[in-house]
C-alpha cells in the first residue's frame, strides 16, 4: 500500500515539471509509467523496488548493460581529469583517443569525425556536409536528397524532412524540404527503384541517405545485406554521395560492428549515436570520408569552412566511456554473443510467436525484433496492450503502433531470450481476448 503511494507520488511530481517525448501528457500518468530509481545489469529497478528486464535497451541505446563496472570506472577516471572542453578550434585528449580508436573500425575511408550529442544532430550535420560538399566545388544544383519510405532519421526539421511521414511529422509539411522518395523496406523492390531514381535524377542529387539493413522506427523492416551493394554502385556510377545512418544499427546491434560491414559497403558519410557510449552519455558523430573532408579545406575563415558545431560535441566524459566501450566489445567477444542469441531468438520466435493467429509477421535482424500484430480492426491498440501486459510481467517492451518491438542488450543471455519470447507470446494471447 505504501509502495503504491510511493509510485503515484513520483508520477505526480514528474507530471508537475516534465514533458515526455513522444508522449501524450494527458494520459501519461494513467499509462502506468515506470519511474526508475536505479538499475543492475539488464534490469531497471523502480521507486518501489520492482524489477524490469530492459528488453528495449532504453530505446536501443544500452549495449552491455546498466552499471557496468568497467564503464563506470572509465567515467570516474575521466572525471579526475576533465568533464568537458570545447571542440570549436581546440581539442581534448579523451576525444582524440576515442576518435583514433573508432576511425579505423568505421567502414569509411580515412574517416574524420564531427561529434554531436544526438542522432538527429549527426544526421543534420551529414545533410549539411553533403550539401556544402558540392557547393565548395562550384556545383550549385545538387540540392536534393534521396531517402526511403518508412525512413526515420530523427526529429529535427532537417531529419524529419529526410524521414518519411508518420509519427506526427505530416503536421510540419510546410517546414519540411522536399526529397526524392524511394519505397520503404517493406517493398522488396525498394533498392531497385532507388537505383533507377538515382540514374534518372543524379544531376540534382547531393546524396542518398539510408538505414542500412534495418529500418528501425518503421517497425523493424529488414532488407537482405547483398541488396545494398547495388545502391552503393549506383551512387558511385552517378557520383552521388552515400550517407549511411547507423544510429540504430551501429555498434553491434545487428551482429556486426556496423551494418555497413555486413552489407560490404563504404559510405561517404556515416552517422552513429545511440550505442556509441554503451548508452551511458549523450554522444553522436558524423564520419566523413577523406574525399568529403578534403572538399572543406581552404583559407582560414574562408567559405569552404563548415560553420557548424554543437556546444557539448566531443564531450570528454562521453568520449572516455565510448573508448572503453569499444574495447569491451572486443574483450568480451560481444558480437559472437549477439549472433548466438539472435539465432536463439529466431528459433524461439518461430516456435512460440510466429504461429499465433494474432501475429501477421515476425521480422528480425540480430537483436532487433518486430512482431507485427494482426488486429481484426483499426483502433484496438493491440501494440500498446501487449506491451503493457509484458511490463506487468516485468519485461519492458515498447510498441511502434501494432508492431511489438524487442531490442535486447548485446549481453543478453539464453535465459533472457526465453523470458522475453515467452512473455511476448503470453501477452499477445492475453491482449487478444
Ligand atoms: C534514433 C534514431 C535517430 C535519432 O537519434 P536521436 O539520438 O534520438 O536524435 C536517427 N536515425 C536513426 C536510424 C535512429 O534510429
Amino acid at each position: 500500500m505504501d509502495n503504491e503511494a510511493n509510485a503515484a507520488e513520483w508520477v505526480r511530481r514528474d507530471e508537475a515539471v516534465i514533458w515526455h517525448g513522444f508522449t501524450q501528457m494527458s494520459t501519461f500518468g494513467t499509462n502506468a509509467p515506470i519511474i526508475v530509481e536505479r538499475a543492475e545489469g539488464r534490469e531497471l529497478i523502480d521507486v518501489d523496488g520492482r524489477r524490469y528486464l530492459d528488453a528495449v535497451s532504453s530505446i536501443w541505446m544500452m549495449t552491455l548493460g546498466h552499471r557496468v563496472p568497467e564503464l563506470d570506472d572509465a567515467v570516474r577516471d575521466q572525471l579526475d581529469r576533465i568533464a568537458h572542453s570545447t571542440m570549436l578550434g581546440h581539442g581534448n585528449v579523451a576525444t582524440i583517443e576515442f576518435a583514433e580508436a573508432l576511425a579505423p573500425r568505421l567502414p569509411v575511408d580515412d574517416a574524420h569525425l564531427l561529434f554531436a550529442s544526438d542522432g538527429a544532430a549527426a544526421v543534420e550535420q551529414a545533410l549539411k556536409i553533403a550539401f556544402q560538399f558540392w557547393v565548395n566545388q562550384g556545383v550549385t544544383d545538387r540540392t536534393t536528397f534521396l531517402a526511403f519510405g518508412g525512413a526515420y532519421h530523427g526529429d529535427t526539421v532537417g531529419s524529419i524532412s529526410l524521414g518519411a511521414g508518420g509519427f506526427g511529422t505530416d503536421l510540419f509539411d510546410p517546414l519540411r524540404f522536399e526529397v526524392l522518395r524511394a519505397p520503404g523496406f517493406d517493398d522488396p523492390a525498394c533498392v531497385e527503384v532507388a537505383c533507377k531514381l538515382i540514374a534518372a535524377h543524379h544531376e540534382r542529387l547531393a546524396a542518398v541517405i539510408v538505414e542500412p539493413l534495418v529500418q528501425g522506427a518503421a517497425g523493424i523492416h529488414v532488407r537482405p545485406a547483398h541488396e545494398f551493394a547495388a545502391l552503393e554502385a549506383a551512387c558511385r556510377a552517378h557520383d552521388v554521395l552515400l550517407i549511411c545512418d547507423e544510429v540504430a544499427v551501429g555498434f553491434g546491434r545487428t551482429g556486426t560492428l556496423f551494418a555497413s560491414d555486413r552489407c560490404g559497403i563504404r559510405p561517404d558519410l556515416m552517422t552513429v549515436g545511440k550505442g556509441i557510449t554503451g548508452g551511458y552519455l549523450p554522444m553522436s558523430a558524423t564520419a566523413a570520408s577523406r574525399r568529403v573532408f578534403d572538399a572543406f579545406l581552404g583559407a582560414d575563415l574562408g567559405p569552404a569552412t563548415l560553420y557548424h558545431g554543437h556546444s557539448y560535441a566531443g564531450n570528454a566524459l562521453a568520449a572516455a566511456v565510448a573508448r572503453r566501450h569499444l574495447q569491451l566489445l572486443d574483450e568480451w567477444n560481444v558480437l559472437a554473443n549477439v549472433e548466438a542469441r539472435a539465432a536463439e531468438l529466431d528459433r524461439a520466435l518461430g516456435d512460440a510467436v510466429a504461429p499465433l493467429p494474432q501475429v501477421r509477421e515476425v521480422r528480425q535482424q540480430g537483436l532487433m525484433v518486430g512482431v507485427e500484430l494482426d488486429p481484426p480492426r483499426e483502433g484496438m491498440r493491440w501494440g500498446r496492450k501487449v506491451s503493457a501486459a509484458c511490463v506487468e510481467q516485468g519485461v519492458l517492451i515498447r510498441p511502434l503502433g501494432d508492431v511489438v518491438v524487442a531490442v535486447p542488450m548485446l549481453t543478453t543471455t539464453p535465459d533472457d531470450v526465453e523470458r522475453i519470447v515467452g512473455t511476448i507470446a503470453g501477452a499477445i494471447t492475453l491482449a487478444a481476448r
